[in-house]
């Protein structure tokens, strides 16, 4: 069984052709500049590019030029469009509708759609991209697989924000948490890596990238989790502040006279690491800077990450009464030891130890780092956010 994964952003879209038996990658593209001058899409089969260049007005056309791509005689991996059994879509907010993923018919699209107030800038794109399939696939299954759903798991005390209740009830403002496909795969992975039953662990997973969030896992359920009512809570990030006093939300407002379009931009767009060091978001630089040429700010944008990094894991030590395992992941947790090691620095406390040299040699790939009399596993996993949209869909197209 052939699965097709896509991930529609606004004017990109990211795509996996992903046959099922043996999990293997056929094909992996992404398309940029839809509907914006210079349209390109790019593919990869077994490393080996082909690139076209042509002005692709709409995703319908993006996704019909991904169909012609995966079909070429030349570069494509498959003969017949009818090779490809199902569509996986990733879909951002499924609100408190869905817990898991779901086979999308006309109904799906009404909740989707109604999550669009909660998610504008991902929701609107990810609608037009299950259309523009829909069209040109109108008989193979499409799955919609959401990145709050495996939060949908947390008690009620751990989403409630403390706030007027109606702005929970008529607004829908809780806690979601966002990054829930990635979440569930690492702690999947890491019972098997672990060879344990998922039921029996306690389980932080650290998907730290660009956009970062920290989710306990207890039993192999999503307990808590770091993102909120949407993805510019939890860790400092990349560009976005993470959690604030919220009070200076209104002095921006009223000192600074910002409207809260700029309010919103200043907080997703130009805080975070990116704020502290105010050169780049992109951590490599930020650590050239700050270890190898001691630039101040940029020490201190490290120190900030890994303070509230580390912050969260104890918290979610004591939200689960304990912690069988810290997993890293995301383009940081993956790749680079110097932040691992600065997170786990003097966690002794509670059990966590890495072992240097472990660390120092783990660079994405799969990895037990902790210490020999590390109380704590500390691993590495590698997410695949994208093979667990296509497990998700095959199980559900099969049914
Ligand atoms: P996104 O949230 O966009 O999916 P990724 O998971 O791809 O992000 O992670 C991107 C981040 O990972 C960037 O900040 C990048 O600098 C960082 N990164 C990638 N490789 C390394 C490395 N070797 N050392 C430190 N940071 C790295």
């Amino acid at each position: 069984m052939k699965v097709l994964v896509i991930n529609c952003g606004s004017s990109s879209l990211k795509y996996q052709l992903i046959d099922m038996q043996g999990e293997k990658v056929l094909a992996k593209g992404l398309v940029e500049r839809i509907g914006i001058e210079g349209s390109i899409l790019t593919q990869k089969v077994n490393g080996e590019k082909y690139i076209i260049e042509q002005p692709m007005n709409d995703h319908k056309e993006a996704i019909k030029l991904v169909l012609d791509a995966l079909v070429d005689n030349e570069h494509g991996v498959i003969k017949d469009m009818s090779e490809i059994s199902a569509v996986g879509h990733r879909v951002v907010h499924g609100g408190e509708k869905y817990a898991n993923s779901v086979l999308i018919d006309e109904n799906v699209m009404e909740s989707i759609k109604e999550c669009i107030k909660l998610a504008p800038l991902h929701n609107t794109p990810n609608i037009i991209g299950i259309n523009a399939c829909k069209d040109l696939m109108p008989n193979t299954p499409m799955v919609a697989v959401f990145d709050t759903a495996f939060h949908q798991t947390l008690p009620n005390y751990a989403y409630m924000y403390p706030l007027p209740y109606d702005l929970y009830t008529k607004y829908g403002i809780r806690k979601y948490g966002f990054h829930g496909t990635s979440h569930k795969y690492v702690s999947k992975a890491t019972a098997e890596f672990l060879n344990k039953d998922i039921k029996a662990l306690k389980i932080i997973t650290c998907h730290l990238g660009n956009g970062a969030s920290l989710a306990a896992v207890e039993g192999g359920k999503s307990v808590d989790t770091s993102m909120g009512f949407t993805p510019l809570a939890g860790v400092a990030m990349g560009t976005r502040s993470g959690d604030i006093d919220p009070a200076i939300v209104t002095f921006l407002v009223k000192e600074l006279n910002l409207t809260s379009d700029e309010v919103n931009n200043l907080l997703n767009k130009k805080s975070g690491i990116y704020g502290i060091y105010g050169k780049s978001s992109d951590m490599r630089d930020i650590k050239k800077a700050g270890l190898k040429e001691n630039d101040e700010r940029a020490i201190l944008a490290l120190n900030v990450f890994h303070y509230k990094v580390k912050q969260f894991i104890g918290s979610y030590a004591a939200s689960m009464n304990g912690v069988d395992a810290v997993v890293f992941t995301g383009g940081i947790g993956e790749n680079s030891p110097e932040n691992r090691e600065g997170i786990c620095e003097n966690m002794d406390f509670l059990g966590i130890k890495i072992d240097k040299k472990k660390n120092e040699e783990t660079i994405g790939n799969d990895a037990d780092i902790s210490a020999a009399d590390s109380k704590v596993k500390v691993l590495v996993i590698p997410t695949n956010e994208e093979l667990m949209i296509a497990r998700d869909t095959k199980d559900i197209a099969a049914k």
